[in-house]
């Protein structure tokens, strides 16, 4: 039970007070009883005196009877409190007698000897006077006066009562009211601080004990402040609290939206779409009646995020995921995975045509030009669809079929869709046998180099170009083509580049000694070989070999390559050109690039790609943009080789233009180093015989 200290406090005074009144009422009842006592006695023996000596007249002339003596004492009346009085002679006889009628009846006269001879004199509640009548050498009788002292005593203490009943509660009251104020005024702070402390617990104001004012300078005071202090602390450190909390709030909120959304796009990332992906998936036959999953890649968007730079990269990225979105429904999901690769679940109805309608919405959508700065760009996709069939519905496999769907529609000419279909899988398992099959391949030699010449109109060979291939037990003959590509996906390109400069330039001094130096060997490169950090360093050692004539080694880079990343192909370029070798832009025309581009290059040589020299008398726009890029290469000064030239109305309309190399089977195929010779021979006599004819 709660008791404030207040009314301990206050039952504690009321309590002394009541005590303390007590024992002052007890002690003044009694000793209003002593001097009460004292006085009525003073007073009785006075009038017991007097009456004496009145006696005496009697006793004296002896004319005394009854009468005057009952006379006598009958004036006793007028003290109501006298009970009786009697008057004996010398001999001690009882001569007369009064009594009080209020108090006895005659009866009592027999007890009167006893009661005058009765000692002590006084009795608890009544008094007995003895005054001897006369003097002791005349003693005439004895008078006796007994008088009620508990009567008068009890109507005086309660007169005297009376008095002081109301000075008692006087004082209770003052002493409570008084008590009352002091310590009201003394526990205000107190009650003050416990109704703050309750504040704070109720309503968290820690500012309310700060308020709390204080005139004393007394223990309260010194709680109210250290409870005061206490809760500025406490106060400071919830607030603090409250500040860390809602950082790490946030920073958890930012961790989610970093774990499962792209901060570019604000699209889920990966992992979140593989998450929704498997609850997609287990709502088939519940709510969808199936899915599909397309999986979108931005064609060339690593060159056209090269050539525009990487902020602009990202516009492009956001552009596309505006267009994207903008075709959705609410139950189809948006992810970003990759770089620049996207992906779509979308759920399908009975005849699975929702993803190939959506697709081709998509190419069209995209197909509208995007402006981004000064450029304007056409953001064409290459997408590959996999539907979720009853039989597997597994998230992890539905997204690798969408994946092999893509990689055939990449291979297929990009900006197109392909679906699924099983027979891919077959592809996609040859993929990763070749994939697999390339590390053992290289220690086993399966890989070998053929050499295709490049020959100078009217002069004869003037180059050749190292060509690998690779026949592998288990495969067959894999064309470069194929798994040049599935290395460089599989980051085992470099280790196919350093087999090649390890046997090609092993055999490039048997060749510069067979031809007198008059060869020029060019070696393919890889963009990732270049961007590879310790590849120069790599190729320096090699090219320092004293045996090794870096005159006459050249090494081609695509086109594509050089645009990936400028700086870094500017820096190995140089590099390379410094130790003496030359540079070849392979491919030249396929790639992003602008004719304005080729006076920023430091190439040495550019190589005409297949595809113009096919199309020179099918397409006349081709032919042209061959033309401008031979007479433009020419102006800047450098060396023209045309590749893939397979007929001599193909070589005689290059050879017109001044183009300084031809590459092609129109002279010779790639072939062994052994067969060098003989081939150098025949494309010798093959030049003898066009003179002939012209
Ligand atoms: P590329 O560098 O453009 O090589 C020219 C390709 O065209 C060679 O194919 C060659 O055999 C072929 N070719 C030459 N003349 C003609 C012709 O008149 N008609 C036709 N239809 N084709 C012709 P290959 O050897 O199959 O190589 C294909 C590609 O593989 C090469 O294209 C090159 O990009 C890559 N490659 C080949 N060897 C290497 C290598 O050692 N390292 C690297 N990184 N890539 C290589
Ligand atoms: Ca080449
Ligand atoms: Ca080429």
């Amino acid at each position: 039970m709660f008791v404030s200290i207040r009314t301990k406090l206050l039952l504690m005074t009321l309590s002394s007070v009541i005590i303390l009144s007590s024992a002052i009422l007890y002690i003044s009842i009694n000793e209003h009883k002593r001097l009460y006592i004292e006085t009525a006695a003073q007073d009785f023996s006075a009038l017991a005196q007097n009456i004496s000596e009145d006696l005496v007249e009697y006793f004296a002339t002896n004319n005394a009877n009854d009468f005057t003596l009952s006379t006598r004492l009958l004036q006793l009346d007028k003290y109501p409190y006298v009970k009786f009085a009697a008057i004996t002679d010398q001999s001690g006889e009882l001569v007369h007698s009064y009594i009080n009628p209020n108090y006895y009846s005659e009866k009592l006269q027999q007890t009167i000897p006893f009661l005058i001879n009765a000692q002590p004199n006084q009795y608890s509640d009544s008094l007995l006077l003895r005054t001897k009548i006369g003097d002791d050498s005349y003693k005439l009788g004895q008078f006796y006066l007994y008088i009620d002292l508990k009567k008068q005593l009890a109507q005086s203490q309660s007169a005297f009562i009376e008095k002081l009943i109301p000075l008692v509660i006087a004082a209770l009251v003052f002493t409570f009211l008084f008590n009352n104020w002091l310590q009201t005024t003394a526990i205000r702070p107190l009650l003050n601080l416990t109704r703050a402390v309750e504040q704070v617990e109720k309503g968290q104001d820690y500012t309310s004990v700060q308020q709390i004012k204080t005139h004393s300078n007394d223990e309260i005071k010194q709680l109210t402040l250290r409870v005061s202090d206490m809760l500025a602390t406490i106060n400071k450190q919830q607030q603090a609290n409250k500040s860390y909390t809602e950082k790490l709030v946030k920073q958890q909120a930012e961790l989610i939206q970093l774990a499962n959304y792209d901060q570019l796009t604000g699209l889920p990332n990966r992992k979140m779409f593989m998450d929704i992906l498997s609850r997609y998936i287990k709502q088939v036959d519940q709510q969808y009646h199936a899915i599909a999953v397309i999986l979108l890649d931005i064609d060339d968007f690593k060159t056209v995020n090269e050539a525009i730079g990487h902020k602009n990269g990202d516009k492009l990225l956001l552009e596309v995921t505006k267009r994207l979105k903008h075709l959705l429904t609410e139950d189809q999901v948006l992810a970003r995975i990759g770089g620049d690769e996207f992906a779509i679940i979308l759920p399908e109805d009975k005849t699975q045509g929702n993803a190939v309608h959506l697709c081709d919405q998509i190419i069209i959508k995209l197909n509208k030009n995007v402006h981004i700065d000064s450029w304007s760009l056409q953001a064409t996709v290459s997408m590959g669809i996999a539907h979720a069939k009853p039989s597997f519905y597994d998230s992890g496999l539905l997204l690798a079929n969408a994946d092999v769907a893509l990689y055939k529609a990449k291979q297929n000419g990009r900006n197109r869709y392909i679906e699924f279909v099983d027979a891919m899988t077959a592809q996609q398992e040859r993929r990763l046998q070749i994939a697999a099959a390339i590390k053992s391949g290289l220690a086993n030699n399966e890989f070998y180099l053929l050499y295709q010449p490049k020959v100078k109109p009217e002069v004869g060979v003037v180059g050749i170009e190292a060509l690998i291939r690779w026949n592998s037990p288990t495969l067959g003959m894999v064309s470069p083509d194929e798994f040049i590509k599935i290395a460089e996906q599989t980051g085992k390109i470099n280790d196919i580049t350093r087999w090649v400069i390890e046997v090609g330039f092993h055999q490039l001094q048997t060749i510069q000694q067979q031809f007198d130096n008059s060869l020029k060997v060019s070696f393919n490169l890889s963009s990732m070989d270049i961007f590879r950090p310790n590849f120069v360093s790599y190729l320096i050692k090699a090219l320092s070999n004293p045996k090794i004539n870096t005159q006459l080694i050249q090494f081609e880079i695509t086109e594509s390559a050089y645009i990936e990343n400028f700086t870094i192909a500017h820096n190995f370029i140089s590099k390379v050109k410094h130790l003496g070798c030359s540079i070849a832009l392979d491919d030249f025309g396929t790639g992003y690039s602008s004719l304005s581009y080729l006076t920023q290059v430091q190439a040495d040589t550019i190589k005409i790609d297949q595809f113009f020299v096919r199309n020179l008398f099918k397409s006349e726009k081709d032919s042209k943009v061959t033309d401008a890029i031979i007479s433009l290469a020419k102006k800047l000064g450098m060396t023209i080789c045309a590749e893939g030239v397979e007929t001599q109305q193909q070589y005689n309309y290059l050879n017109a233009l001044g183009v300084d190399q031809i590459q092609g089977y129109y002279f010779s195929k790639p072939v062994a180093m052994s067969q060098l010779s003989e081939t150098l021979k025949k494309i010798d006599e093959q030049l003898t015989h066009i003179a002939k004819q012209a």
